[in-house]
């Protein structure tokens, strides 16, 4: 459960911006070398994961073995099998037979980590992060909360809404983190259409969702030519792995965004079991009432949305063809961006910045910064384009906190080993 506040605006060695996965991970490795040196503020008032995604009977796409440590130190007190044992849930779970793992149970555990590690401050957001008289200063609401030596943002992603939507009649879009909030308000209308935007796993989320409630007509769209699975054979789990990170820093910077393109599926594609559930529903309703809820509409890019007399109605294109689609309302799963980085103006002016606008996050994970030699900022989970699917993802979590711990303490705290591989990539 949440801990004490710090009092007074406290020196710390290193603190964490955001608790999730990302930085849970960071402080449970943290205790071999640096024990109560880190500290993590979190906006949200108490654990959580995308609380807002969790749906009915959602699943992980990772293996319960891609903890928080367990890759890197198998023998850590915070792995998911001591959690499993210490809260006596083992045998249940294991004679559930599940094919993957409940998403609820892996929030579970994050809540379980977090209260174990007693280092993360809830209902504490960060507004800016400044750089003072020779020290990282973390305020919120104009007042300092702490000073640190290093940070360490992982602060994650925010839903990416293209600006008609944004600009369109709120009470008919839903972004689908705020479905379950917000679906209440269309249960009268459930034999209306409902569009579902995004052929992504949130998307096909929101659309098993709808079909749970009710709803008669759902239209779901998406931007590629079919609604493509998640791709989880061998080699495309090659990129999830130590070995394929080495290999990416060989790799000459003009070619990765090419290779991100190339290796999409691997990381966005819908899980097998979640399409398999949808054709299902689809098919059982046709036997129950005659009637499939659910039309899929893929190879569509929805490039418009206008709101008139209780309708929105989308654009859809597809090359040079177009078609609109009037619908009652829209659920938006159109993907994630990184979270803004809350410094000011004088810190973001001493970052190296991308063509983009983003910092440049180094094989290490630590910011290019002017004075990096002695006070170090690390960015987690935003640096797709450099360091590969994988650091979107959970798989290399225990692996990237790692590789901070061993920078930021200029030695080898933790031994990386991914040995016997093979393929050869160039
Ligand atoms: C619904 C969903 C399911 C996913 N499932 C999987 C999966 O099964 N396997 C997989 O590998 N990947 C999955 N991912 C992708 C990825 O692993 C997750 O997004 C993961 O949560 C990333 O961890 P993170 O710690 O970087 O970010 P987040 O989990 O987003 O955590 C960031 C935290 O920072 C906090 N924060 C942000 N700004 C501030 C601030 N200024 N001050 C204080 N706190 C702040 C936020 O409140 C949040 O708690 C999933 C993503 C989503 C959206």
């Amino acid at each position: 459960m949440p801990t004490q506040p710090l009092t007074g605006s406290p020196h710390v060695h290193t603190i964490g911006i955001g608790a999730g996965p990302a930085n849970l991970s960071l402080a449970a490795l943290f205790e071999a070398v640096a024990p109560a040196r880190i500290v993590l503020f979190e906006q949200q008032s108490g654990p959580g994961w995308h609380d807002g995604l969790l749906h009915e009977g959602v699943r992980m796409q990772t293996s319960w073995m891609k903890d928080l440590v367990s890759t890197v130190d198998p023998t850590h007190r915070l792995s998911f099998l001591n959690y499993m044992v210490s809260t006596g849930r083992l045998y249940a779970y294991l004679n559930a037979q599940y094919d993957s793992l409940p998403r609820q149970e892996y929030v579970r555990y994050l809540g379980w980590a977090s209260e174990q590690l007693r280092t993360v401050r809830y209902g504490q957001r960060v507004d800016e992060v400044a750089f003072c008289d020779d020290r990282f200063v973390l305020r919120a609401a104009g007042q300092t909360l702490a000073t640190c030596e290093h940070v360490v943002f992982g602060i994650g992603t925010v839903p990416s809404v293209p600006s008609f939507f944004r600009e369109t009649d709120q009470s008919l879009v839903v972004v689908a983190d705020r479905l379950a909030e917000r679906v209440g308000a269309f249960m009268d209308v459930r034999d209306q259409p409902v569009a579902v935007v995004g052929g992504g796993q949130t998307g096909a989320e929101a659309v098993l969702s709808l079909l749970g409630r009710g709803f008669q007509d759902v239209r779901w769209i998406g931007r590629r030519p079919w609604f493509a699975p998640l791709d989880e054979s061998p080699p495309a789990n090659e990129f999830y792995r130590p070995a394929y990170q080495k290999h990416l820093h060989t790799v000459p910077r003009v070619h990765y965004r090419k290779m991100a393109q190339a290796q999409v599926l691997t990381s966005d594609g819908v899980s097998a079991h979640t399409l398999r559930s949808i054709y299902q529903l689809n098919y059982d309703r046709l036997l129950a009432d005659e009637h499939a809820p659910l039309r899929l509409m893929p190879g569509r890019t929805v490039v418009g949305a206008e709101a008139a007399a209780g309708e929105l109605r989308l654009t859809c294109a597809a090359d040079d063809r177009r078609q609109v689609v009037p619908v009652r309302w829209a659920v938006l799963a159109t993907g994630r961006t990184s979270a803004a980085l809350p410094v000011t103006e004088e810190l973001l002016s001493e970052i190296e910045l991308t063509d983009d606008g983003e910092v440049i996050v180094e094989p290490d994970y630590s910011v290019r910064w002017k004075r990096s030699g002695q006070h170090r900022m690390f960015a987690l989970n935003r640096a797709r384009d450099s360091h590969g699917p994988a650091d979107a993802n959970l798989s290399l979590l225990p692996t990237r906190s790692a590789m901070v711990i061993n920078s930021l303490f200029e030695r080898t705290v933790y031994q990386l080993r991914d040995e016997h591989v093979h393929t050869e990539w160039l």
